[in-house]
């Protein structure tokens, strides 16, 4: 595989090449073409003037000669209708003009010069001009003016020289401007490879040198640090949830084998196993609640769990949320309202998940606010919005927490209130929820005070599918 650098070089070299041969053949179809027009010229010229001559000797000094001035290198010839020789000039070689039957007939048909080219030897090539004309009795003679191309041929001989020799040569400096600029285009991108090398080597903390220009290189490299940025801040949660994943798995099951071991060591009355027992299941109970939230958050990330879309009476889910959590708020000491909406309020959206988003929401309302407190939960339309609001006067939410709460095993716990239990994926998987359904949600809250969670989610979607978001 030839490298880019080779490609571009090869194709710069190409392209130098083709437009210098495309110069050269110019040239030299230019030069000979004007060099065969001077000739013809003068041919012409030398031509009617001799058959001037030939024609009326009477208007001329000399009527003999063909009293014109003779150019060498040219000789010529007065012949008539059967190319004899009336009359002649060879050239300075003695050379005589060579008299072509064809063209004193296609002369004396057309009466029209006709142009030829002979070789006298193989080197040696002679423009010819056969002209037709009458002298002062009306008889038609012709006049073959010749005259060698041996200049023209040399001339083309040496500028194809000279071409054979500049040509090459400014290929050759072609051809090294164009590594030189390869070079120097692709140098940046060979210092992107070497630092990417570097950071797929393992260190994600390093970045590649930003150009300040920004040229493309210079965008390449900011998007390529972004894209490393997004790649390490991926890693680092997934580092610290596969941590907390663990440490929470551990508790629980660290408290199950020390309640049991602690029972095991001696004998004991039935009522203490039957103490141990529940405190065991109680501990089971909790790490049946964790893996359930981490396999739906392994779920959600995986994309695996395609929403399941349909129109939904969120009026009526609020009810049950309600119902199914009052049990949690009655042994708890929390009053639970719910402000039945005026009309039925429907969206698009999966049943099973909007359920768990408003139990999440009520059931966090009614763990962190004290017995004696209340619960509310409220429905309206806004616009084009299905509007959920979850409010407490429970203990509040710090505003330092507030920007973390919706993070994944994110927890902010009284350690005075034994109550609390949890393993803060609560809010994590809310909000992914409500993201899938193309809605948002907010949190206000004042420490002592309580808290309001609003939720909007679009009413009516277009799309059949919501865009998923992956939390
Ligand atoms: P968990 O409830 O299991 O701790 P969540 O993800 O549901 O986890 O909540 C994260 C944190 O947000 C909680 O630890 C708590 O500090 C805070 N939080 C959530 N809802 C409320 C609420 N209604 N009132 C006060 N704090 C809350």
């Amino acid at each position: 595989m030839l490298s880019i650098r080779a490609k571009l070089t090869l194709w710069y070299l190409s392209l130098a090449a083709l437009v210098l041969f495309a110069f050269a053949v110019t040239i030299y179809l230019y030069l000979s073409h004007g060099l065969l027009n001077a000739i013809d010229t003068s041919l012409v010229n030398q031509a009617e003037r001799v058959a001037h001559a030939v024609g009326h000797p009477s208007e001329t000094e000399e009527p003999s000669q063909p009293g014109v001035l003779i150019l060498a290198p040219q000789f010529v010839s007065v012949v008539d209708r059967d190319g004899k020789v009336a009359d002649q000039i060879p050239d300075a070689e003695g050379h005589e003009v060579p008299v072509s039957k064809p063209a004193l007939e296609r002369a004396a048909s057309e009466w029209k010069p006709q142009y030829d080219e002979v070789s006298l030897s193989p080197t040696e090539h002679v423009r010819i001009i056969t002209w037709p004309a009458r002298d002062e009795d009306g008889e038609t003679f012709f006049v073959v003016v010749g005259q060698s191309l041996r200049e023209v041929q040399r001339a083309q001989r040496q500028l194809v020289i000279l071409l054979a020799i500049v040509n090459p040569a400014a290929l050759l400096l072609a051809g090294l401007g164009g590594l030189w600029l390869a070079n120097g285009a692709l140098s940046p991108v060979d210092r992107l490879t070497r630092a990417a090398e570097r950071i797929g080597r393992g260190n994600l903390s390093e970045r590649v040198e930003e150009r300040r220009s920004q040229d493309e290189i210079g965008r390449l490299a900011a998007t390529f640090n972004r894209m490393i940025s997004r790649l390490e801040q991926a890693f680092e949660r997934e580092r610290r949830f596969t941590a907390d994943a663990s440490h929470e798995l551990k508790t629980p099951l660290a408290v199950l084998r020390g309640d049991i071991e602690v029972a095991l060591r001696r004998e004991r009355a039935p009522e203490e196993y039957q103490r141990v027992l529940k405190s065991s299941l109680e501990e089971i109970a909790r790490l049946t609640r964790l893996t359930d939230d981490l396999l739906t958050l392994a779920r959600l990330d995986a994309g695996e769990s395609v929403l399941a879309i349909e129109p939904v009476r969120l009026d009526r889910l609020a009810a049950e949320a309600c119902a199914y959590i009052g049990p949690l708020a009655n042994s708890a000491g929390v009053t639970l309202h719910f402000d039945t909406p005026q009309s039925p309020i429907e969206v698009e959206g999966d049943q099973k998940r909007l359920t768990q988003l408003l139990v999440n929401l009520l059931d966090n309302a009614i763990k962190y606010t004290h017995a004696g407190g209340s619960t509310r939960l409220a429905l309206s339309v806004i616009d084009s919005f299905a509007v959920i609001e979850v409010t407490d006067t429970g203990r509040g939410i710090p505003a330092s927490a507030l920007s973390h709460i919706f993070e994944r095993f994110y927890r902010q716990t009284d350690p005075r209130d034994s109550r609390v239990s949890g393993f803060g994926l609560g809010l994590a998987i809310s909000k992914w929820i409500v993201d899938a359904h193309g809605g948002s949600i907010q949190v206000e809250s004042e420490e002592g005070r309580g808290s309001r969670f609003t939720v909007r989610l679009p009413l009516q979607t277009n799309d059949a599918e919501p865009e998923r978001h992956r939390g």
